[in-house]
């Protein structure tokens, strides 16, 4: 269901004045709107901007054929409200978009958040004016508004790439990224498509469009490690039983590793090889990313064990593959396993075996350009298609930030600032940046490595409780100072310099977009761990912040 605009009502008053506001929210998905309903309830004045026709975030963007959670449906939660929790039902263990993003619309209304949110307007600028203490943010649609609080829940993963192939304008067809699928879709079916990139998106849309399709050609250039995915439906005992469960996963998930509700449990060392071979054996038939966060913890800190792991998920994958030339493509080598964010996936490497699927490897043999009748690699070979698909990622992390205007203290650029070198306090908040409150920025492990609806439910109620500090003691500004974001970047470094995840190139690290200063994205120290430093410093006052 389309539902209607809500107009964008936060534009000038009409003398001619911005609109003053308490705090302004950036997006509103799984962070956004958590954090308005928050904002609202604490009594501020507050209102969401997305760009997006939809609230949702990532589950109405991506819309792209096969989109589906890859967490547990039940996990997959905002764990504050008893009721919000048990009044929806899930309908199988990882559902589709379309039920996720009928999800969301459940919460925003059941929360009644729609009239506090600007619809398809993006904000382009946000300056912050010393001598007030305030921010001045500007929309795409003529909107200025004058905010004490600007709180970014604009995602991680929400800057599309959009730094195409050359001669894109010349292809005679559609081209579409897969975060940017149209409502209406694309029409596939008898159609020669192309799809670049496989990466979870890529997986996900390849195994789904393989049977509609009259010819699918994928371009491949790194192998992933990929996993399968079980995938029951649910009826109603298994509902019940998720639904029981709820106190005890609000005590669990905050504290595991990764906001999931398993976490390693085996240590390496004390293990007999058949041991090890039978845990391995036993979260690989999970059917779903236990193998990587809950097998053992050693893969993600020890090179041998590593590659023990990775040789156990290469065994798997090859003995799912016909020939030597898929093998070659489709099973990772030169890198880790878990050193990239790992895919589930259904049916994926059989898709391969199809004879309407061609599978082009384009690590030796890049893709140069678009030409008028399809993609054109470096030997010069063309590849005719009707439809190219772009699974080629985001400039994740901080992409939805930079895209905007920022300008803090002196008017310093976070775009140049993080063109340098990309550094926050917690993840959470900005030195020169005074009263910018950031959930699933980098350097938290909301950035990349967290079931997002728990460590974004964390960092958004830590947020309030800022805010809440301040208004209660009297204050009106926050700040990193320069030396605790220094310690914070520090702490984040040795932590990630310690696992394996830093020695891969991956969009964890920033690899995938040239020039984009290389650090490890998420904190690695654990989402629970975490969590514990958050509130350590909210129970201490905020030392290392300044507040005024
Ligand atoms: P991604 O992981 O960054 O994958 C992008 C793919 O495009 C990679 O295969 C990459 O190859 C390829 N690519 C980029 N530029 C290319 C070029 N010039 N030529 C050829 N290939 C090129 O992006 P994604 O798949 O959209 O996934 C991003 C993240 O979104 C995931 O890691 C995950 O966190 C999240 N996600 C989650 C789900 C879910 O199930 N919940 C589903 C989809 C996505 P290289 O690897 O060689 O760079």
């Amino acid at each position: 269901m389309k539902h209607a605009q809500s107009p964008s009502t936060a534009a000038p008053a009409e003398d001619g004045q911005p609109v003053e506001l308490d705090a302004v929210v950036v997006g509103a998905g799984v962070a956004g709107l958590y954090q308005l309903h928050q904002l609202r309830r604490q009594g501020l004045r507050v209102r969401a901007f997305d760009s997006a026709d939809d609230v949702g975030g990532t589950w109405c963007w991506n819309r792209y054929p096969g989109a589906r959670f890859d967490s547990e449906a039940y996990i997959y939660q905002y764990l504050f409200s008893e009721s919000l929790y048990k009044d929806w039902s899930w309908s199988r263990r990882f559902p589709d978009q379309g039920e996720v993003e009928r999800w969301m619309h459940y919460v925003a209304d059941t929360l009644d958040l729609r009239p506090h949110i600007s619809l398809s307007t993006t904000v382009t600028s946000a300056h912050f004016d010393e001598d007030r203490g305030r921010w001045t943010v500007r929309t795409d649609r003529g909107d200025t508004v004058d905010t004490q609080f600007l709180v970014s829940c604009a995602g991680m993963l929400s800057a599309p790439l959009d730094d195409w192939f050359p001669g894109q304008e010349t292809f005679h067809g559609p081209v579409v990224h897969t975060a940017r699928w149209p409502r209406e879709g694309v029409e596939l079916r008898g159609r020669k498509v192309a799809v670049i990139g496989t990466g979870a998106t890529g997986i996900q849309v390849v195994q789904t469009i393989a049977d509609q399709v009259d010819r699918l050609t994928v371009f491949a250039r790194t192998p992933q490690y990929v996993l399968p995915m079980k995938n029951p439906s649910y009826g109603p005992s298994e509902v019940a039983a998720y639904k029981d469960r709820f106190e005890e996963l609000r005590g669990t998930l905050p504290e595991t590793f990764t906001g999931f509700e398993y976490d390693f449990t085996h240590t390496w060392a004390e293990c007999t090889p058949r041991q090890r071979r039978d845990i391995l054996e036993e979260v690989y038939q999970d059917g779903s990313l236990k193998l990587w966060l809950a097998g053992f913890g050693e893969t993600f800190f020890e090179a041998d064990v590593n590659e023990e792991v990775s040789e156990f998920v290469r065994e798997k994958m090859r003995g799912r593959l016909r020939d030597e030339r898929l093998i070659d493509l489709l099973v990772p080598g030169d890198y880790g396993f878990g050193e990239r964010r790992v895919p589930l996936e259904n049916g994926y490497l059989e898709t391969y075996h199809r004879d309407n699927v061609e599978l082009v490897g384009v690590a030796d043999n890049p893709i140069t350009r678009f030409v008028p009748e399809g993609i054109e690699l470096a030997d010069g070979s063309v590849h005719d298609v009707d439809v190219i698909i772009m699974a080629i990622g985001f400039d994740a992390g901080t992409g939805a930030l930079t895209r905007i205007d920022l300008r803090g203290r002196d008017g310093r650029s976070l775009r140049e600032e993080w063109g340098h070198d990309i550094r926050t306090t917690m993840g959470l908040a900005v030195h020169g940046y005074p009263n910018l409150l950031t959930a699933g920025a980098p350097l938290a492990p909301a950035a990349a490595l967290c079931n997002m609806t728990t460590c974004l439910q964390q960092q958004t109620e830590w947020i309030s409780d800022a805010i809440g500090h301040l208004r209660g003691t009297g204050a009106s500004l926050i700040e990193p100072t320069a030396e605790a974001e220094q310690a914070w970047v520090d702490h984040h470094e040795e932590t990630a310099n310690a696992m394996l995840l830093t020695r891969t190139a991956s969009w964890y690290m920033g690899a995938n977009i040239p020039g984009k200063p290389r650090r490890m994205l998420s904190y690695t120290g654990g989402a629970g761990a975490y969590r514990r430093k958050c509130a350590d410093v909210a129970a201490a006052g905020y030392p290392g912040f300044r507040i005024e």
